[in-house]
């Protein structure tokens, strides 16, 4: 590796922030802290960090707002949130917004470390696949997944996912047919390798697609649900 990488804290709580210093600093990580949301964006804006580990509840600017203005930017640094166990509307309403994960406190090191290394290689790959030029379009119809910026079509009309989205449709369309859990698309989406956590992260982002991607996300005909087996991509009949 170049360089060490960087990544930025942004939460208000001291000890939270000595801990996660400590054990970044300890995987030879570069960190930056902020301790409320309006520095917390502008250091994500000057730095350019690797990764930003985002608390939500902030004095001046909360979470949400950092993470809403740094996407309305086109800054597509992954964003993985810290959120408090019982505030399941916040995970939603921040992946929502663009970031790529939550993390839930309490947190165990080992977890978060995970997540962002996660994270991580999954730009630096992305950054590696992208100048190949083949294969550019995938054409399943009405709908069309563009390599080239990382975006899909529906009849014509672009669905503006969130790079998962785009990343998790991507994944079961190249695949139609064939059902994977929710563990394996933790695994193969997300990046999290041996993962045995919470993977509920999977259900909101499917549904948060199927709101994008379906006629009616009450019926949907692209993102099938096999119940107690996972999800498969089906092509148009
Ligand atoms: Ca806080």
């Amino acid at each position: 590796m170049d360089r060490k990488q960087k990544v930025l804290i942004v939460e208000d709580e001291k000890n939270i922030v000595d801990i996660l210093r400590f054990n970044l600093r300890k995987e030879g990580y570069d960190t930056l802290e902020a301790f409320d949301g309006v520095t917390g964006l502008r250091l994500a804006l000057e730095e350019s960090p690797d990764l930003i580990l985002l608390d939500l509840m902030l004095p001046e600017m909360n979470g949400f707002e950092v993470c809403k203005l740094l996407r309305d930017k086109g800054r597509s640094t992954p964003v993985l949130i810290i959120t408090a166990r019982e505030e399941e509307k916040d995970k939603i309403l921040g992946l929502d917004l663009g970031a790529d994960d939550y993390i839930t406190k309490p947190f165990s090191i080992r977890e978060l470390m995970a997540r962002v290394k996660a994270n991580i290689r999954r730009v630096a790959m992305a950054a590696q696949t992208s100048p190949q030029p083949q294969e550019e379009a995938l054409d399943l119809g009405r709908l069309v997944i563009h390599k080239e910026g990382a975006r899909a079509t529906k009849d014509g009309e672009n669905l503006e996912l969130t790079q998962r989205e785009f990343e998790l449709l991507t994944y079961l369309a190249s695949h139609a047919g064939r059902v994977f859990s929710r563990q394996e698309l933790m695994e193969r989406v997300w990046n999290y390798e041996g993962y045995v956590g919470d993977v509920r992260g999977v259900d909101v982002a499917i549904r948060r697609l199927r709101e994008k991607l379906e006629d009616d996300p009450a019926q949907p005909k692209y993102i099938i649900t096999r119940r107690g087996a996972g999800y498969y991509f089906q092509k148009d009949t």
